[in-house]
């Protein structure tokens, strides 16, 4: 029998996975985020477990499972079409890098396995019955809307920097407050946040900008004094660029546009007046950011601009990838700017959307011309007689592309 607690389907179809390990004779529970977000009623999405059993000992008792790195003590097993993380319980030690433990020792009690855990609200286990098991008062914490480091904060920061900006992260997606010495704790050891990679603290920081409280919370990154120490936030005033970035990020049930990286991430470069693409790149490869996302950017800060001062023409509907036009418009229409133009009703009006759909390819501009080889004045006269026909200076039809192309000069 399970209790209301595991009602969710994630949880049932997880079960069979702790009554295997059970079966085998060790312990095993749910832990982390599916448990804190259960018993404050949200929706789960994944399911991390917690086992007395040793990586090895998961390995044989399951058929198909894929070593994470096993002196972690993190085994993935596969189950029907989801997969598990399973983690040993264990205590770590050293971080002398302030990023990973030296070493970790495996253990066969859940109570000092939440002791390695960052916050109280994240020690929380459920059994396979669903009773809770709570060493440090973490359902206090999340009756209490609070981000509590297990233990005594500043060591629990000294271990691992990341988790510094992990309780801001909790706390925008939550709308809880840092406990108060657990925030002290942060603004003392603030600068060790650069100790982090790059790619762990952009995920946390994403993870924050698109908490739905952002709005509510963000400013905990200037408080806590992180923003400061995040490479290449700190151009200008601080404050002014978060509260600039917290007024476009308001995540409300009638906000439409995307909660993408390259989008997230042009709200923040033009909070911080990054207008230009080179300042921006300069920003974004920093940050270790794709080749993609840098080019989504640049193209998404192009279209604001476009949208705040001279609006969009047929052509840059047809230039601009589509997603990122609608985008771009759900945000000037969330943050209802006047617009001279109507998105929709220019897309309708696109004549071609597509190069392929232009009645005129290269062979052809070259048959009409006598041309025996090409040359860019091949490509000229196409993108010229693309364009016309875009803004609907010029009918896409064969006849009216001979012309054109025949009294090109
Ligand atoms: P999410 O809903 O984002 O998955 P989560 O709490 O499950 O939130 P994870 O990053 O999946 O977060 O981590 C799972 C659990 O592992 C956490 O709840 C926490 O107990 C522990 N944990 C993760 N990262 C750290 C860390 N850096 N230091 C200490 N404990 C951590
Ligand atoms: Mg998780």
């Amino acid at each position: 029998m399970t209790n209301q607690y595991l009602a969710d389907p994630l949880f049932q179809e997880a079960l069979p996975v702790l009554l295997e390990i059970e079966a085998h004779g060790h312990e095993a529970y749910f832990v982390g985020g599916s448990v804190r977000d259960t018993l404050l009623g949200l929706p789960i999405h994944d399911i991390d477990i917690a086992s007395s059993a040793r990586p090895e000992e998961i390995q044989c008792i399951f058929r198909r499972t894929i070593d994470l790195g096993m002196e972690h003590g993190t085994i993935i097993v596969l189950m029907g079409d989801k997969d598990y993380e399973i983690t040993t319980f264990r205590t770590e030690e050293g971080y002398t890098d302030g990023r990973r433990p030296d070493k970790v020792h495996f253990i066969r009690d859940l109570e000092e396995d939440t002791l390695r855990r960052d916050f109280t609200i994240n020690s929380l286990a459920f059994n396979r019955q669903g009773k809770l098991f709570d060493y440090h008062h973490g359902k206090e914490d999340l009756d209490a809307q609070l981000i509590r480091a297990v233990g005594e904060p500043s060591d629990r920061f000294g271990e691992d920097s990341l988790r510094m900006i992990r309780a801001v992260r909790f706390a925008s997606q939550l709308n809880f407050d840092i406990e108060a010495d657990t925030l002290k704790a942060i603004q003392e050891l603030k600068a060790n946040i650069q100790q982090v990679s790059i790619e762990r603290t952009r995920e946390e920081l994403t993870k924050t900008l698109v908490g739905d409280y952002f709005y509510e919370k963000g400013d905990l990154l200037v408080e806590s004094g992180l923003w400061e120490y995040l490479p290449e936030l700190s151009t200008k005033d601080s404050s002014a660029a978060l509260k600039e970035l917290r007024e476009n990020l308001q995540w409300g049930s009638a906000t439409r546009f995307t909660r993408s990286e390259s989008f997230l991430w042009t709200l923040m470069v033009r909070a911080l007046d990054l207008k230009e693409s080179t300042a921006q790149r300069q920003l974004l490869r920093r940050w270790k950011h794709s080749n993609r996302t840098l080019q989504e950017v640049q193209d998404y800060s192009q279209l604001m601009d476009l949208y705040l001062e001279d609006g969009l023409t047929l052509w840059d509907v047809y230039r601009f990838e589509e997603h990122l036009i609608q985008n771009v418009d759900c945000w000037a229409h969330q943050k209802e700017l006047t617009l001279t133009f109507d998105y929709e009703e220019l897309s309708k009006a696109l004549p071609i959307r597509d190069r392929s759909e232009l009645k005129l390819d290269g062979r052809k501009i070259m048959e009409l011309l006598s041309m025996t080889k090409g040359s860019s004045l091949v490509g000229e006269i196409l993108e010229k007689a693309e364009y016309q026909v875009v803004i609907g200076e010029l009918t896409n039809s064969r006849e009216a592309l001979d012309d054109f192309v025949m009294n090109y000069s």
